[in-house]
């Protein structure tokens, strides 16, 4: 009896919770959308739902496990892609999801960082942040190649996602929501 109260106030909790985050979602749409009324493909590429959702999945996933270290997972959760505008600083020309979106380098960096160096995890929070950029990037229909070896790319699950449609919000929101109730569970455990 107890437990089934206890489990009808988390669920109520989580859906207060959410709320503000759908909020959050539909404006991001709304601006997406807006943007693409008005082309302007740059503003739109930094607003689009790809970042969030690259973001929002690195940060829930992060803050189960170390809260203090999200930033960096939210700087390595977008860095495969901003790490191209900086190689185009440096007049390097990059092709969208080449170099910068190996698997291979980001799980590289994510396995030097848990077994040979790391500073205070900094190093392991931003390649799983990369990592997981390059994960959600396989779930679309472009794919990411799996390293400097050969130019064809991997999808994940057939790569069903197209970016920037419904699919995506689902899936970050669903891993957003299992982080949030793993968070809900330590609290009461702890
Ligand atoms: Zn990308």
């Amino acid at each position: 009896m107890k437990k089934r109260l206890r489990i009808a106030n988390f669920l109520k909790r989580v859906a207060r919770e959410v709320k503000p985050l759908i909020r959050i979602l539909q404006i991001i749409n709304l601006i997406n959308q807006i943007m693409e009324h008005l082309d302007l493909s740059i503003i739109r590429d930094f607003f689009t739902v790809k970042w969030v959702n690259h973001i929002a999945i690195a940060g829930a996933t992060c803050a189960v496990w170390k809260p203090e270290l999200v930033p960096l997972a939210v700087l390595g959760s977008t860095a495969p892609d901003w790490l191209e505008w900086v190689l185009q600083a440096m007049g390097r020309r990059v092709r969208h999801r080449t170099v910068t979106h190996y698997a291979a380098s980001w799980l590289f960096g994510l396995g030097f960082g848990v077994f040979v160096w790391d500073y205070h995890h900094a190093l392991t929070a931003f390649a799983a942040g990369g990592l997981s950029h390059v994960f959600c990037d396989s779930l679309t229909v472009q794919g990411v190649p799996l390293g400097w070896w050969s130019d064809r790319r991997f999808h994940l699950f057939g790569g069903r996602f197209r970016t920037g449609q419904s699919g995506e919000y689902w899936f970050s929101g669903a891993i957003v929501l299992a982080c949030m109730a793993r968070r809900k569970d330590s609290y009461v455990s702890g």
